[in-house]
């Protein structure tokens, strides 16, 4: 091992980080990237086929907006957003969110990330529904699978087993289904039949719970960190009613679909949504400074400032959020995104990701590949007839990244599934060498597996 490596593993503590393979591998030591390539201290280059986590977006020394912070860091580099006071340059931030989102009217506030951003709406209509006197409403319905955060009640939102090591989730935090229909399908249903299902657990979930006593209900577009998990045909447009006739505002959470990830401006705009408040993160920065966003529509907008003005105020903040730093940099991750061509390169290469993505369907223990825009999933499996996964302790697709680190390649293991959701600014050829370094390490593996 190297010194810079010994090291990193000496002093430092990396988030969802298995150490037993880290003995063995060791950790990546960076120090700058290129592009869409990162650069270790022995200045072996990794094509990052997942723009970081998710949100390097314009690549990793876009200087755009590597002078945007410049600038900003000259003129005014911090201040908080306590008491009324604001930067001028998070105002105009403001203006733009509001005239971005769905919303023709609306409030934006300001965290330092997207579970920040999630615990907060979940404060938010814990205030409000106290100040309508309904303080009974406060659970919290997410779906199975979903990924909303880290914090003690996003944790409790994230539903995926590995937050049980924390005793969680706490009470109050209910999952509905995942709208995932080739894993979840029943043998012989249809997928409208499958979608109807979805719809009707959880208006029975609803009702077993007792609408009086649920806050709202949260969902990822596509799921992300599930695995890349489109909605079923159909999903929202047969939710969206039921939460309706029984008050339950619906909060999409955008920290991944937001800003262009699958060719529009919003997954709630693809899938026709029709959101009560946007959760934002990741790609809002571009992944050049921490920032998160809660965007409320009119309603809730209004129905918090009525609890502020109520209680006196809205007694919640982080001291860095809305940040003129932050503010300044979204602002230009913004402009190149939506006018500097990044949005146009997803739309025009999406049909060839895509493409390129389902050509591994002719590969053995390719379950599934599914996706939309620049995310997309190769769901692996023992036997593609029974979808049967393969034997956990094998971790198949950890397998698969760490071969494809050998290879040059960063790609993302999730659950059975490997992730692809490359840089916004990626080219096509760019995308040819991705899509040859994954094709030539499943063959790798798979043969190391069957010998
Ligand atoms: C990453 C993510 C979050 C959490 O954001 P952090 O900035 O890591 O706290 C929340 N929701 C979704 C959908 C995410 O992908």
């Amino acid at each position: 091992m190297h010194a810079w490596e010994k090291q990193g593993m000496e002093n430092v503590f990396p988030g969802f980080s298995d150490f037993a393979s880290l003995d063995e591998i060791g950790p990546i030591v960076l120090s700058h990237g290129e592009g869409i390539y990162v650069v270790d201290v022995d200045g072996k280059r990794y094509l990052d086929a997942n723009s970081g986590l998710w949100n390097n977006v314009a690549g990793f020394n876009h200087q755009g907006i590597i002078d945007a912070l410049c600038a900003q860091a000259q003129r005014f580099p911090g201040y908080h957003s306590f008491f009324g006071r604001v930067a001028d340059v998070t105002v105009e931030l403001s203006q733009r969110l509001i005239a971005l989102s769905p919303f023709e009217d609306g409030k934006v506030y300001y965290t330092n990330s997207g579970s920040e951003a999630n615990d907060t709406m979940v404060k938010m209509l814990w205030m409000i529904n106290r100040a309508k006197g309904e303080p009974g409403r406060r659970k919290i319905i997410t779906r199975q699978n979903a990924y909303h955060g880290v914090t003690v009640a996003t944790s409790s939102m994230t539903a995926k087993p590995y937050n049980a090591e924390f005793g969680l989730p706490l009470p109050g935090f209910l999952h509905a289904d995942c709208p995932h229909f080739w894993r979840n399908g029943l043998p012989g249903e249809s997928e409208d039949a499958f979608t109807a299902r979805m719809a009707r657990n959880l208006e029975d979930l609803i009702e077993r719970e007792g609408p009086e006593t649920i806050a709202g209900m949260f969902a990822e577009p596509v799921q992300g960190a599930g695995g890349v998990i489109p909605p079923s045909k159909g999903y929202f447009q047969a939710i969206r009613p039921i939460l309706r006739k029984y008050g339950i505002p619906l909060i999409a959470d955008e920290v991944i679909c937001g800003f262009g990830r699958l060719g529009a401006m919003w997954g709630s705009d693809v899938y026709g949504i029709e959101p009560d408040a946007i959760i934002a993160s990741k790609c809002i920065t571009a992944g050049y400074y921490p920032m998160g966003a809660v965007i409320l529509g009119k309603g809730l907008s209004d129905a918090l400032m009525e609890a502020s003005d109520r209680f006196g105020e809205f007694p919640h903040g982080f001291t860095a959020s809305g940040s003129p730093l932050g503010s300044a940099v979204a602002l230009k991750a913004l402009d190149v995104i939506e006018n500097e061509g990044l949005i146009d390169n997803v739309r025009a290469l999406t049909p060839h990701f895509q493409e390129r993505l389902q050509r591994f369907n002719d590969r053995p223990h390719a379950g599934e590949t599914r996706g939309i825009g620049f995310m997309g999933a190769i769901e692996i499996v023992a036997d593609k007839v029974t979808k049967t996964p393969f034997d956990s302790k094998i971790g198949i697709s950890e397998r698969i990244a760490n071969k494809a680190i050998q290879n040059g390649l960063i790609c993302r293991p999730l659950g059975a599934s490997v992730v692809l959701a490359p840089p916004f600014i990626m080219t096509r050829a760019e995308m040819d060498e991705m899509f040859d370094l994954l094709e030539k390490t499943f063959d790798a593996v798979f043969a190391e597996i069957r010998a």
